[in-house]
């Protein structure tokens, strides 16, 4: 099992253990004001897991080039201390660790210095909203001389390896696209002089960094961009690298502004791999075969690494999935892969807040980022807790104290743990979240924890409730009924009604409410199914070999229902992330789901629901079953009972705070709870 995986491998002069390499991911940790303790501790956890090797977040090469606030500058000598740190706390665990070489380009996010971004030419950004300013050639060459030097500084601080970041639509794939480069000097006009900036950087790290320092390529296997390179300027690019030296080609897809959706959970994982196995194709037949090739994006499952590898790629890439688990490795080598913690590729913790200053984390792994915050070490005086309720607070309260070594017992009311997490599988490209469901059974199974299902403690259970040093509520929510006449009729639910037995509803169905469950339930109920990869690049007018450069709009498939998605504000998915609400509304959109917002809800009538558009004027939504997903309320009737029993307790989630609560939310205050308590 996992041979392929576990065969050590080289990277230009690096020697590494294995061929598993982290990805990088901006973590927001990388410029706080703590001398790197935080980012240390990070990655020395995620190298104590054992992939072969760690590649950073992209640190600034100047500081023009950050994404954002806050990055890393590696050519500022104040930010070395924080560097230098994290390159040691990496080999302290045995590890290895390139440093990834960063410039935003058009993608930089004001940092409130009033600096215009770069770009090769001004052309306007959907992604940061803002339109760069062309580079001149001095600009162009001092840039050049900015990624060579932070290369040698690199080295310097420790660093086995850089990484030059080439993809996902920053600046040296900028120069590259005929779409942002439209110059016509020495740096632009045709394919090779695009090509241009891209192999000086190249060329010019080598030089500073040294013959034996291996130089990482992270390009575009595919920008997904209409009018972007094809295949024949991306192989030829890859070849130019090779032959210009790069130790590797990490191969990414995707750019931040284009319309096909990549690192979500609708994108069927495995589905980039061929990009990589292309690349690897066009080095082979140019007489490259030695260049290792790293496939990365939407692998969440070492199965699949397996299988990737089998195949012929020669490392692969996992970034979100070290943030769930940096154990993956280690326990899948022990033959425990059930206690894998998978990476749901929500982005609600990681991708969303990267683009923002909050700090990194995990929805299912609250810890992430957070390392010196939650030590992992047993409590003082081990103790006695109930947990009760088995939803995602709840589970992760639950796992946090018996890992503290307290003695714990959970009280589920269902026959089965999960809670809301029980609705959200059932959603086309949500069937992770069932495996973290699978994934939290283990692990409390592992840590001796006692499972009482189908038990719902009530005020009669003060007894009960004393035998225990603590403990914490986890109720959740219930759905909050709604305020409006009418109400209820024969052909009225609340959303878990909906969820429970979606095949009950009618054919016309109107969805009342706008958040992250009206819309799960919207798409569960489209009757769309997960598709496969090559399903899903047929969707959006791509061939598994990377040959199109335009996306076709996905065709609209045949409605299974009538939905209307109705909403008082006005906006639907006003609380979901950035990187993932245009995805759900485009694929609502292409199920033929109607959206009205901005109404006032009159009247629940037997042939439907009555709103009042912002004119005044009234209109009937007809419908056969009117669901409601109009809001929660906590759900906290143990609490006199509680407190009846004298016992300390912390109430977290839902059942702490119903306005918009999430799972994010949910899991990092019960793990906070189990530290204090
Ligand atoms: Fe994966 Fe979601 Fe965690 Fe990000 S927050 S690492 S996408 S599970």
């Amino acid at each position: 099992m996992f041979t392929h995986v576990l065969r050590p491998g080289a990277i230009g002069s690096l020697k590494v253990a294995n061929r598993l390499v982290m990805g990088a991911m901006h973590l927001n940790l990388e410029a706080l004001d703590d001398g790197g303790a935080a980012l240390a501790a990070f990655y020395a956890e995620r190298a104590r897991g054992g992939p072969g090797l760690i590649v950073t977040g992209g640190s600034a090469v100047s500081p023009v080039a950050a994404g954002g606030p806050g990055y890393s500058l590696v050519n500022d000598a104040a930010h070395h201390p924080a560097l230098r740190r994290a390159a040691r706390a990496v080999h302290d665990e045995g590890g290895t660790i390139a440093l990834q070489l960063f410039h935003a380009g058009r993608y930089a996010l004001p940092t409130g210095t009033g600096t215009a971004p770069l770009a090769p030419s001004p052309v306007y950004s959907r992604f940061s909203r803002t339109t760069p300013r062309e580079m001149t050639e001095d600009d162009i060459l001092r840039t050049v001389g900015d990624f060579a030097r932070a290369a040698a500084t690199a080295r310097a601080l420790g660093y086995d390896a850089v990484e030059v970041m080439a993809s996902e639509g920053y600046l040296l794939n900028q120069f590259l696209s005929p779409v942002t480069n439209v110059r016509t000097d020495a740096w632009g006009g045709d394919p090779e002089r695009r090509r241009r900036f891209p192999l000086e950087v190249l060329r010019a790290v080598r030089e500073a960094a040294g013959d034996d320092f291996p130089v990482l390529f992270r390009m575009s296997g595919a920008d997904l961009m209409p009018g972007g390179p094809g295949q024949e300027e991306t192989d030829a690019f890859a070849v130019a690298l090779a032959e210009g030296g790069a130790a590797a080609l990490d191969v990414g897809v995707g750019w931040h502004e284009s319309r096909v959706p990549t690192v979500q959970s609708a994108v069927p994982p495995g589905t980039w791999a061929c990009y990589a196995e292309a690349v690897k194709k066009a080095l082979c037949a140019a007489g490259h075969p030695d260049v290792p090739v790293i496939a990365s994006n939407r692998v969440n499952r070492l199965e699949q690494a397996e299988s990737l590898l089998r195949g012929g790629i020669d490392f692969v890439s996992m970034a979100r999935p070290f943030l769930a688990d940096p154990g993956l490795l280690a326990k899948s080598r022990a033959g425990r892969g059930d206690l894998v913690n998978i990476c749901l590729a929500c982005n609600e913790a990681c991708i969303d807040r990267s683009f923002g200053e909050e700090r990194v984390s995990c929805l299912v792994n609250p810890r992430a980022g957070h390392e010196l915050d939650y030590p992992r070490r047993p409590a003082r005086t081990p103790r006695s807790y109930a947990v009760i309720g088995g939803g995602p607070a709840g589970l992760e309260a639950a796992r946090a104290l018996a890992e503290l070594d307290h003695r714990v017992e959970l009280f589920e009311a269902a026959k089965e743990l999960g809670g809301q997490f029980r609705l959200a599988r059932q959603v086309p490209g949500k069937e992770d979240f069932g495996a973290t469901v699978r994934y939290y059974t283990a692990e409390l199974a592992r840590l001796g924890v006692r499972i009482h299902l189908g038990r719902r403690l009530g005020l009669g259970d003060v007894a009960e409730l004393r035998r225990f040093d603590g403990a914490v509520l986890a109720t959740g929510v219930q759905p909050r009924l709604p305020d409006i006449p009418g109400w209820p009729l024969l052909h009225t639910l609340t959303y878990q009604e909906a969820f429970a037995a979606p095949e009950s509803l009618g054919e016309r169905v109107v969805l009342l409410g706008g958040g992250g469950i009206a819309m799960d339930l919207a798409h569960l109920l489209t009757g769309a199914r997960t598709g496969h990869p090559e399903a899903f690049l047929e969707k959006y007018g791509l061939t598994a070999h990377g040959l199109s450069t335009a996306p076709a709009p996905p065709p609209p498939p045949a409605r299974a229902r009538l939905l209307t998605l109705v909403r008082r504000g006005p906006r639907i998915g006003a609380g979901t992330g950035p990187s993932t609400r245009w995805v759900i509304l485009s694929q609502l959109r292409s199920h033929g789901v109607e959206m009205v917002t901005g109404v006032e809800y009159r009247e629940i009538t037997p042939e439907g629901i009555l709103v009042r558009d912002t004119d005044g004027a009234d209109r009937l939504l007809r419908a056969d079953s009117v669901v409601f997903a109009t809001g929660q309320e906590r759900e906290r009737g143990l609490e006199p009972a509680l407190r009846a029993a004298g016992v300390p307790y912390e109430t977290v989630g839902g059942a702490r705070d119903a306005d918009g609560v999430n799972a994010v939310r949910a899991t990092s205050e019960a793990l906070s709870a189990a530290y204090r308590l």
